[in-house]
């Protein structure tokens, strides 16, 4: 078959054939990878993206043949366990992606070796279960007593190695803090403002906190209920929600992603039949909602219902400004601001909203780096992964600490995991301050911490 050199028609994404017991057939994974990673050798734009792609080049340049036949297929695990499923080649570079015929998405194959290897049981299945069960580690590290001691304890060199021996998570890797004061149950009710619906935008919000923001930073929710105060939106949080799941299907853990999402989308579903913007503040998580899950049920309408009322914030702010509802009366400049697109945000193909938001802001000069951190949620912390990490991201801490305007004020992410891999890795070579986006809307509306 001849195929023309990229697609003219807008990309589509074929839902994930998860409940196809062919889906977890070792030998059918195997020969959809070996087509797929032909093509790639072929094409090899992707070679700086990850580590993914040069591992699987140096498999087939060091084989036997030089072509893909040369390869082991028990290699084929190696550029699995590199993917850590950014989206970005799909997203941003694949010209063979759906409708091409040669139908090409690099991204799901990499899930489904995931899921397969899930099934089958890795070595790393203990540790890799537990840095994903984000609800339950943030409810256990979160009671009182427990928390100090659980920080004190990631702030140890010596139990840092303990936990690096033992649980295979690096001791140079940034890890969160824990707090017992969570965002859900420290949240301030909402004010009474009346709904102003706009042509773009919702006017009353359901926050969807995210693990991240619930368990480790609630000042970056707080700062979100104030901007929305401020803008006067009311608000509700989202009811007894659950992970979204992300760091599960991250692992290849499928059925958990089902699971969880059983506990959060009637909930959510509720709220956006009920005519609220949903708004998840860590983008991971929003994409979970807005793409991931409706391509595992995509059939399910009440997930359709999330998927249109899912907004990342500045999507909706910028959105809200569009409508003529949005408060412009900025009290103080923010200064130079490095500003890091979150892969997970990039991929959701909603603009560059966080940028388009923070220049709106006098005396602020956004300096925007487009690249992958190399964070990739827990993926970064891993023993076997950390080094790599740190060696991906390298552009973004060199490019985040040349502001071309001077001196870097702040240093932001829409992903606060990322931003502060980003802040680890530009240590001693820029003097910013971390702080993320939400929080410097904030402080540019004048809107005390
Ligand atoms: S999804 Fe991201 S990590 Fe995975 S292969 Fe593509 S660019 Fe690399
Ligand atoms: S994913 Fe697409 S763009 Fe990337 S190397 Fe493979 S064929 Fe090329």
């Amino acid at each position: 078959m001849t195929a023309r050199e990229g697609s003219l028609e807008a990309p589509t994404r074929h839902p994930i054939d998860w409940r196809n017991p062919d889906f977890f057939d070792t030998e059918k994974a195997f020969a959809e990878m070996e087509r797929v990673f032909d093509i790639c050798h072929g094409c090899r734009r992707c070679v700086s993206l990850c580590n993914a792609f040069p591992t699987l080049f140096d498999l087939v340049d060091e084989g036997k043949t030089g072509e893909i036949d040369g390869v082991d297929k028990q290699d084929y695990w190696k550029v699995v366990d590199q993917c850590y499923l950014c989206d970005v080649c799909y997203m941003t570079k694949c010209p063979y992606v759906p409708p091409h015929p040669w139908n090409l998405d690099f991204p799901h194959l990499m899930l489904r070796g995931k899921a397969i290897q899930f099934r089958q049981g890795t070595p790393t299945k203990f540790r890799d279960t537990t840095l994903a069960s984000t609800d339950r580690n943030g409810t256990l590290a979160g009671i009182p007593v427990v928390v100090k001691v659980v920080n004190a304890l990631n702030r140890s060199p010596g139990f840092r190695k303990v936990l690096e021996d033992r649980l295979g998570v690096h001791k140079d890797a940034w890890v969160p803090d824990f707090t017992s004061k969570q965002f859900r149950r420290t949240a301030a009710g909402s004010a009474q403002h009346p709904v102003r619906d706009g042509e773009r935008t919702p006017g009353k919000v359901a926050v969807f906190s995210t693990c991240y923001v619930n368990y480790n930073e609630p000042g970056i929710g707080h700062d979100l209920l104030k901007v929305l105060d401020h803008n006067r939106i009311p608000y509700v949080l989202v009811e007894k929600e659950a992970c979204c799941g992300m760091p599960k299907l991250e692992l290849g853990d499928l059925e958990g992603v089902a699971e969880l999402k059983a506990r959060n989308i009637p909930k959510l579903a509720a709220l956006a039949r009920a005519g609220y913007a949903i708004l998840a503040p860590i983008p991971s998580c929003g994409l979970m909602f807005k793409q991931e899950i409706p391509l595992m049920f995509p059939e399910d309408a009440d997930v359709k219902a999330v998927q249109d009322a899912m907004f990342d914030p500045f999507e909706y702010l910028v959105a809200r400004n569009k409508d003529g509802l949005l408060a412009t009366d900025f009290k103080e400049g923010l200064g130079n601001v490095s500003y890091h697109v979150a892969c997970h945000l990039r991929v959701q193909n909603v603009g560059q909203k966080t940028r388009e938001m923070l220049s709106m802001v006098p005396d602020t000069s956004v300096h925007t780096v487009e690249r992958c951190s190399g964070h990739a949620g827990t993926w970064g912390v891993k023993k076997e992964y950390h080094a790599t990490a740190m060696k991906i991201g390298r552009p973004v801490f060199r490019q985040m600490a040349e502001h071309p305007a001077g001196e870097t004020r702040w240093v932001a992410s829409d992903c606060q995991l990322a931003g502060h891999h980003i802040a680890q890795g530009m240590q001693g070579k820029a003097d910013g301050k971390l702080a993320h986006p939400i929080t410097l809307l904030r402080t540019a509306y004048g809107l005390p911490d």
